[in-house]
């Protein structure tokens, strides 16, 4: 994309021509994106949008990156990371609205301090109210679609706003209708939680992150589990006995922590790790039959 294009779009928000991928994705790699903005508002938002839709630029929405792999030649396109005014937090009682740029670690603080259980589950898991909406994130049997009511979503078809119900969403694991409904940007959402102790919550709050300490890598950056478990039994399980903990591809490794993970040694490329995650598949099938479904979104 030419400069004089990015001219054409004017908004409150950061316009970065030629961002480096690497630098917004937890996993650190991947090209260049053609044009990364941080809509600040919804009128940044639908300027962004129309822009796109006029000129016909696929764009991606990103929230903190930690469930991505930008493969090494980039995104052709516009990278959208929502800004400032998408990261708010209203609180009604023991609803909650908040908006889908604040990072999960931000509002667990909030609710503590309010006293309002029901998200301790979530701690530790390293991305933003949106992106954990859209992957339906959740750890220990929960996931944050059993506390949503409803989210605001933008329609980049024609910019206007529409309300979802938890049923429209379709929730699933580690999934949910956004996976499908590119054209639209969930800006906020609507939770219900419930009145505790403050000193219970952060007991519970302690409890997860020793548990998720103990079990996940995380000195080396990674982007959480790669593969789904299939029905019935724990991926990682499967990639450990299938011998492929520590296998690795220039400095893509699978973690010998959490065979679930892969991590970044180093300098790895995105293709170390996707010829990494289709070797760790090919092996598992053959020892066991089953084949794993990546978890993990690659752009
Ligand atoms: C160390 C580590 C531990 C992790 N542990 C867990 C865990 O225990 N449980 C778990 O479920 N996950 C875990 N993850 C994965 C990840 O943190 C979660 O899936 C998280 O919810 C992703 O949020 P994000 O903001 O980073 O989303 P991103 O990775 O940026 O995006 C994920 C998807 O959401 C979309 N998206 C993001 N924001 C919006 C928006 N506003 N509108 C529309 N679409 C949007 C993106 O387009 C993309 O499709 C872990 C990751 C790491 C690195």
């Amino acid at each position: 994309m030419s400069l004089s294009e990015k001219e054409g779009l004017k908004i409150k928000g950061r316009v970065v021509v030629h961002q480096q991928m690497r630098d917004l994705i937890s996993l650190r790699v991947g090209g260049k994106t053609d044009l990364f903005v941080t809509p600040e508002d919804k009128k940044d938002l639908a300027t962004v949008l129309s822009f796109c839709k006029d000129r016909r630029i696929p764009h991606f929405i990103i929230g903190n990156g930690t469930k991505l792999l930008v493969k090494d030649d980039g995104f052709k396109g516009m990278v959208i990371k929502l800004g400032t005014l998408f990261k708010q937090i209203e609180n009604c009682g023991e609803e909650i609205i908040v908006g889908a740029g604040m990072d999960l670690s931000t509002l667990i603080d909030f609710v503590t301090e309010k006293g309002l259980s029901g998200l301790e589950f979530l701690a530790g898991i390293p991305g933003t109210v949106g992106g954990a909406i859209v992957r339906n994130a959740g750890a220990f049997g929960e996931s944050i679609s059993r506390r949503l009511l409803s989210v605001r979503v933008m329609d980049g078809n024609n910019n206007s706003d529409l309300i979802l119900s938890k049923e429209d969403i379709r929730f699933g694991y580690r999934t949910s209708i956004f996976m499908k409904r590119r054209d639209w940007v969930l800006m906020g959402a609507k939770l219900r939680l419930f009145p505790e102790e403050k000193e219970k919550i952060l007991i519970k709050l302690r409890e997860v992150k020793r548990r998720k300490m103990i079990s996940q890598p995380l000195s080396f950056p990674s982007a959480g589990c790669v593969f789904k478990n299939p029905p019935s039994c724990s991926a990682g399980l499967l990639i450990q006995k299938a011998g492929c903990a520590g296998m690795r591809i220039g400095d893509a490794e699978v973690s010998s922590h959490h065979a679930n993970f892969i991590i970044n040694k180093g300098k790895a490329t995105a293709k170390d790790i996707i010829r990494l995650i289709e070797e760790v598949r090919r092996i598992v099938k053959e020892k066991f039959g089953i084949t794993l479904e990546t978890e993990l979104e690659i752009i």
